[in-house]
């Protein structure tokens, strides 16, 4: 019998007969009775701390119960517990709730599994310098990883733009940055996962073992398994990085440059390859560009062609304090062959964790104006190269007209540098971009910034997409009908179907993705 058996069982009766759930009270009973090592608490600070995400597009919807795991046993007890049950009733991994679309909410029917919840018994990362890996739970922050594999003169290869998201919630759609071209994104360094499947078996995979699960649980949308324990490849970390940003007035010859410089892959190359776009008020409102500071605007404002699109590439080189003297010819030698417009060079220097960790402080900015914790209708795509110039005709230089409310990214990844196998869906081509609005809507600004703008300049965007025939693959993605999740995977659902039957057959894991009928 667990300590807090008593407590929970009566709590659950409390809440059957506050809102008349359809959930058998037996089943509850049961979940009540699991000895976990962690705890499960109904109280109501912690079933609203779940019950909402960053999209905040979605009303608040407390679960059932939440469970703070302290091993992968203890994740493995409640999924059996619902796989088992005669009703059986949704599970879903949170990691930090950084989803836009309730993809890691469960309904009021079911139970999160607060991964990110510190539980002192919880598996501490554990570096292995020699072999070069870290292993760490599924539930940690990356900015966490970041710091513990720093320890050891070590870092992750692949990085997220933002540390403070969960390796299991990263791993479930792909994690992309700047280094993606290079390294592939996160999903193409890991080694071995521990998994719990929808059955609540414990299962070890990697290349070697359970190769099926391990490829489909990576971008698998968490439809497969609950990530307990991720494997992750080191490199040594650098100590230094020289970022830059250069403007370009001409798309083609931005976009040329993103490519060429994607294309390098040796010794002599940047270690970082973004850009963004910048319509109008673009800079003012791209917080992620505390970088252009309070005397950048005039230089700025020298380059602006009356108000029309300006593109900026972002770059960086990575290096110790010992090359501090060759890496000035480097850069020298790597800008030479780009086409930016020359008066437009802006270079800072910091240190490698400063530069991974860099949104964190926008974060902090705008929390203390309020405006972190606002809606965010943000609308995240692959496109595929062929078509990236009819997409900025039609976007960029159309439908946004020259209002962003956010950050516009773009940037190129290599295919090649993502695995087939995996469950990650992206345009067939070789080359593809991410192209990432990520906007705030704000109740009482103008209409264009307000939420139904937004959504509906979303739906304008996709329509757009259709129309004109460019095969767009949403990153993160969100559809509404089960016709749209084939069209989404393509080829691969068939691959993804079979691994749901087989995996989670009753279909309890991640139903917040609402890709799959709710549990049968
Ligand atoms: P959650 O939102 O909690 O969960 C997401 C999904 O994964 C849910 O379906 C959940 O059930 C499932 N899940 C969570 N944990 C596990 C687990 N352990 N095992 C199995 N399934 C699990 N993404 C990028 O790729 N690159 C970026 O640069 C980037 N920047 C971002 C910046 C900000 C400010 C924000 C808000 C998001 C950003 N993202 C980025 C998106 C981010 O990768 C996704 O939101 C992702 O879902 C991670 O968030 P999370 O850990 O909070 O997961």
């Amino acid at each position: 019998m667990t300590t807090s058996f008593l407590l929970i069982t009566f709590a659950i009766c409390k809440l059957i007969i506050a809102v008349g759930l359809n959930v058998g009270p037996s089943q509850l009973l049961r979940i009540g009775a699991i000895d976990f090592d962690g705890h499960l608490t109904v109280h109501s600070s912690d079933l609203a701390s779940v019950s909402s995400d960053f999209g905040m597009l979605k009303s608040p919807e407390e679960p059932l119960a939440v469970l703070h795991p302290s091993s992968a046993e203890d994740v493995a007890r409640l999924v059996r517990t619902a796989y088992g049950s005669a009703m059986a009733f949704p599970v879903s991994a949170r990691g930090h709730g950084h989803s836009i679309n309730g993809q890691a909410a469960v309904g009021r029917n079911g139970v999160v599994v607060e991964m990110n919840h510190r539980e002192t018994r919880t598996p501490e990362s554990l570096v292995r310098a020699e072999e070069m890996y870290v292993d760490v739970w599924g539930g940690e922050l990356w900015v966490d990883v970041l710091k513990k594999t720093l320890e050891h003169g070590l870092a992750p290869k692949s990085w997220t733009d933002y540390l403070y998201l969960s390796v299991g919630g990263t791993l479930s759609n792909a994690g992309i940055s700047g280094q993606a071209f290079h390294h592939g994104p996160q999903i193409s360094n890991v080694l071995e996962l521990d998994v719990v499947t929808g059955k609540g078996e414990v299962m070890r995979c990697s290349e070697e073992e359970n190769t099926k699960l391990f490829h489909g649980v990576l971008g698998g949308l968490g439809q497969f398994g609950i990530i307990t324990r991720a494997r992750i490849s080191l490199e040594p970390a650098p100590q230094r990085v020289r970022w830059i940003r250069v403007l370009y007035s001409s798309f083609k010859v931005f976009t040329e440059d993103q490519e060429y410089l994607i294309s390098l892959h040796g010794q002599l190359k940047f270690d970082y390859v973004e850009g963004f776009v910048i319509v109008d008020e673009g800079l003012v409102n791209n917080w992620r560009s505390s970088f252009f500071s309070r005397h950048n605007p005039v230089k700025i404002s020298s380059v602006s062609s009356n108000g029309s699109v300006l593109y900026c590439l972002e770059i960086t080189k990575n290096y110790h304090d010992s090359d501090s003297e060759t890496i000035d010819q480097e850069i020298e030698i790597l800008m030479k062959k780009l086409n930016f417009i020359p008066t437009s060079v802006f270079t800072t220097d910091l240190q490698y964790v400063d530069f991974l960790d860099r949104v964190h402080k926008a974060e902090l900015k705008l929390r203390s104006k309020n405006l972190w914790e606002v809606p965010h209708p943000w609308l995240n795509l692959f496109v595929p190269k062929s078509r990236i110039s009819d997409f900025d005709k039609g976007v960029f230089k159309g439908i946004l007209g020259n209002k962003t409310s956010g950050p516009i990214l773009i940037y190129p990844m290599n295919k090649d540098k993502w695995d087939e196998r995996s469950s990650a869906v992206m345009p067939d081509e070789e080359v593809f971009y991410l192209v990432a609005l990520l906007r705030s809507a704000l109740k009482d600004g103008e209409e264009t910034q307000k939420l139904e703008y937004l959504k509906d300049q979303n739906r304008r965007i996709m329509e757009f997409c259709q129309q004109a025939k460019i095969d767009v693959k949403q990153y993160l993605p969100h559809h509404a009908t089960p016709e749209e999740w084939v069209a989404h995977f393509g080829d691969k659902w068939d691959q993804f179907r079979s691994l749901k039957a087989e995996f989670d057959p009753r279909h309890i894991l991640a139903t917040g993705q609402r890709i799959f009928q709710n549990p049968s």
